[in-house]
């Protein structure tokens, strides 16, 4: 969560663990990743529906101004002080205006009682990756666009959880993080042709006129 496309990369994982899903109408091959350099982070075109979308689209951090590290790393504040961080201190942590900082809250704590009694699986919310990652071994970080801004931002997010993120605090992000996320797609069981049969075998299994004995009842 040091820089957006660390962010993105790593909701992609979690809500995508098959690889990516349209948003808008479910297509899971045709789709294809825009790089260009006015499209913002993270974004796919999907060449079944041909709408663009991004992994946000469904969560709260969807048509919000503020990045999805930003939201992270301020994720990571909230749960880790037990939501007692102030707006002051969370928006010089953040580099964001206090009104910002106070929005992120309302809308984090929100989201989260909201889905106080969503799924316990604890498949949601085991790590894929530590939750912290080093910048310094990320050789596309330093070449990201405001990657001065979002270091200089990240050092203030670990001073800040200096003394306070354990195992523990990891834990509570992580299953805040997946709270506010969609249900991971679930990943395609190989090739789709090879879904497609096992579909048609579940097919005809589920239909009784297909069923062995057929042709022998009296
Ligand atoms: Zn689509």
């Amino acid at each position: 969560m040091y820089d957006e496309r660390a962010a993105i990369i790593s909701l992609e994982k979690r809500v995508w663990p098959g690889g990516a899903v349209c948003a808008h109408c479910g297509e899971m091959t045709r789709l294809g990743r825009l790089n260009g350099l006015s499209t913002p982070v993270g974004a796919w075109k999907c060449y079944g529906c041909r709408k663009p979308f991004t992994v946000r689209h469904g969560t709260i951090f969807h048509n919000s101004h503020v990045p999805t590290h930003v939201w992270l790393q301020a994720l990571y504040l909230l749960t880790a002080t037990d939501q007692k961080i102030g707006s002051q201190k969370l928006a010089h942590v953040l580099g964001v205006s206090v009104r910002t900082a106070w929005l992120l809250k309302v809308k984090i704590a929100t989201a989260l009682d909201a889905e106080e009694s969503g799924s316990d699986d604890p498949m949601l919310w085991r790590p894929s990756e530590p939750v912290f990652l080093d910048p310094a071994q990320d050789e596309e970080a330093e070449t990201q666009p405001g990657a001065a801004i979002c270091a200089a931002r990240y050092k203030r997010f670990l001073a800040a959880i200096d003394g306070l993120a354990t195992a523990k605090t990891d834990r509570l992000f992580l299953e805040a993080l997946c709270r506010l996320l969609p249900s991971p797609v679930a990943p395609a069981i190989g090739p789709a042709g090879f879904l497609a049969e096992q579909q048609l075998e579940l097919g005809l299994f589920s239909d009784p006129s297909n069923q062995m004995g057929r042709g022998f009842a009296p």
